[in-house]
């Protein structure tokens, strides 16, 4: 089993880093003949902006709409902006997840902070968030998975997952395993 990590910009060095821990295959992911084979997919933070204007130059806005509508695939902060149907903005999206976002919603980077973040199933977890979008509104095939204090800061739709915060810079590997185990 391969599971794929978009690697257009931003942190998907550390996403790879995770999966070798889990002793699971990655690939980078640039071109739409990356996709073929993969059992799953990671979009890592980083800017929207950039990895949305990269992916339609590359081609890949088709075929990663098409990859997500048949496998597992996991949004992390700009990754949940990729993903989502509303942005606020006009810029290049998949628009393959019910939700609405506001992007840097928590203010500057210095504004940027760690939080314990509770996840169904899990329990406390590590929530590092860094110019992270806020989800505003959700469609009712979205179902929350992860809160801050009493803000959803995670969702699920079916096989398609969205965090705001970035598990792949603690040390918890849990949601990754996780979304390994839907990729088998
Ligand atoms: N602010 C970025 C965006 O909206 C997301 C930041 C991140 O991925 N850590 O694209």
């Amino acid at each position: 089993m391969v599971v794929g990590v978009l690697a257009l910009q931003g942190g998907f060095a550390e996403h790879e880093s995770v999966l070798a821990r889990l002793g699971v295959a990655s690939r980078q992911v640039r071109t739409p003949q990356d996709l073929s084979g993969l059992a799953g997919l990671i979009l890592p933070g980083g800017e929207s902006t950039t990895i949305g204007i990269v992916a339609e130059a590359n081609g890949l806005l088709a075929p990663l709409r098409d990859f997500a509508m048949a496998h597992p695939v996991w949004g992390v902060c700009a990754g949940v902006v990729f993903l989502a149907r509303a942005v606020g903005r006009l810029q290049p999206t998949l628009g393959v997840l019910d939700l609405e976002v506001a992007r840097n919603a928590y203010g500057r980077q210095r504004e940027s902070f760690t939080a314990q973040v509770e996840v169904a199933g899990l329990g406390a977890f590590p929530g590092v968030f860094i110019r992270a979008p806020r989800l505003v509104a959700w469609g009712s095939a979205v179902e929350p998975m992860a809160w801050h204090e009493d803000e959803v800061v995670g969702v699920r739709q079916g096989h398609i997952l969205a965090t705001a915060f970035h598990p792949e810079l603690t040390a918890d590997i849990r949601l990754h395993a996780q979304f390994v185990a839907w990729c088998h």
